[in-house]
């Protein structure tokens, strides 16, 4: 068994406050957070388990008492059988592992000290963010565009005003809590009483009791509307773009904020172009003769027809770019590119003419591997069966 004193892993003395435990842990926790010692995770991990152990411990008046008494040994013991574990207070290291695991390191540190074990019930609770997922146009991408869209969401029921009594009807303060919305159960344990804080089983945390619910919303305070909502999309979007609502999620209970709706937007494949960042890609098909001897071609781009010189000797495969015929770019200014790659296109059928001349070509550039005999034995048999 560990000799470690948890006063000894946080560095305080026996006295300490609760404000210099908080100041201590705050800062061994940082310096000991898996996601800053990405070198040393392991050593780290346990470190920082240890420290929320000693602080999980060390700030809740009762434990600390029961700890002063009977010491690490005993009191670690006590822990694994479950006498004191921490699966109370949703504050151990287990929980947020479990929440999704080391996310951002600004959103770990609000969960611990937002809200503390008690409040978590009565506080003001932070309504949920929204995501909807809006499907647009390549060109609605380019140009930027007013989309409208529904969706269903839970808002503050209109008829109680999310009390959830029926107008007229009073709420009264649940007799069993006395409104704080928590039940202390008192245990006996072989170190003595244990009180334990739970949810209040009468009114579910909410401290309140309703005689008659609202008809509206059955007391619970919200009703699913279907909502219309407008969002303005910016020139230069892309996949995984992400547009904030503003309080358009659902609503907070005991006064937490508004969440907030995300639009993430989508956007289509497009027939002709392809895109990378602000970049557009396409291609473009040329003949043979103006590949050899050059000309022009009409290249369709997002904004309307371009003329593009072709230069004579232009390889399949070559790629040309028309600057500023991309898309905008969705922060600071300017245009990405278009990406025309050439196909150089060969006939898939040849008239009679057009094969002499051909042949006359491969005579002139000593092409000796070309099929003089024309049309060839299955051409003439096939056209011998039409006839
Ligand atoms: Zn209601
Ligand atoms: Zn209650």
């Amino acid at each position: 068994m560990s000799q470690k004193n948890y006063y000894d892993v946080l560095g305080v003395s026996k006295d300490a406050g609760a404000d210099e435990l908080k100041k201590a842990y705050r800062k061994l926790a940082r310096k000991y957070h898996p996601d800053l010692n990405k070198d040393n995770p392991k050593e780290a991990e346990a470190k920082f388990k240890e420290i929320n152990e000693a602080y999980e411990t060390l700030s809740d008046a009762n434990k600390r008492a029961q700890y002063d008494q009977f010491g690490h040994d005993a009191f670690t013991r006590a822990g694994q059988t479950g006498g004191f574990g921490g699966n109370g207070g949703g504050f151990g290291f287990q929980d947020f592992s479990q929440a999704g695991g080391f996310g951002g390191f600004g959103d770990i540190f609000e969960s611990f000290f937002g809200g503390g074990q008690g409040r978590r019930n009565t506080g003001p609770v932070d309504g949920a963010d929204l995501r909807y997922d809006l499907e647009i146009t390549l060109e609605e991408a380019a140009f930027g565009a007013d989309k409208e869209f529904s969706i269903v969401k839970e808002e503050v029921c209109p008829r109680c005003h999310g009390n959830g009594a029926e107008p007229g009807t009073t709420v009264a303060t649940c007799p069993q809590c006395r409104g704080t919305g928590q039940e202390q159960v008192v245990r006996n344990t072989p170190f003595g009483q244990m009180v334990n804080v739970t949810t209040c089983s009468s009114c579910g945390g909410s401290g309140q009791k309703i005689d008659t619910p609202c008809h509206e919303c059955h007391a619970s305070g919200r009703v699913q509307k279907k909502r219309k909502l407008q969002v303005q999309i910016p020139p230069g979007v892309d996949t995984n773009s992400r547009i904030r609502l503003r309080d358009e999620g659902e609503p907070g209970t005991r006064g937490g904020r508004q969440g907030n709706l995300y639009v993430y937007i989508y956007v289509k494949p497009h027939q002709r172009f392809s895109r990378r960042g602000a970049d557009l890609y396409c291609e473009e098909h040329i003949s043979f003769p103006v590949a050899a001897m050059g000309g022009t071609t009409e290249v369709e781009t997002l904004y309307g027809k371009v003329e593009l010189k072709i230069p004579h000797g232009t390889p399949n495969g070559k790629v040309f770019r028309l600057a500023g015929q991309g898309l905008p770019a969705l922060r600071g200014s300017g245009k990405g590119n278009l990406h025309v790659t050439i196909i150089v296109d060969v006939p898939r059928s040849l008239s009679d003419e057009q094969r002499t001349a051909l042949t006359h070509y491969a005579r002139l550039m000593g092409e000796e591997a070309v099929k003089e005999e024309a049309p060839s034995f299955f051409e003439k048999l096939k056209d011998t069966l039409k006839g």
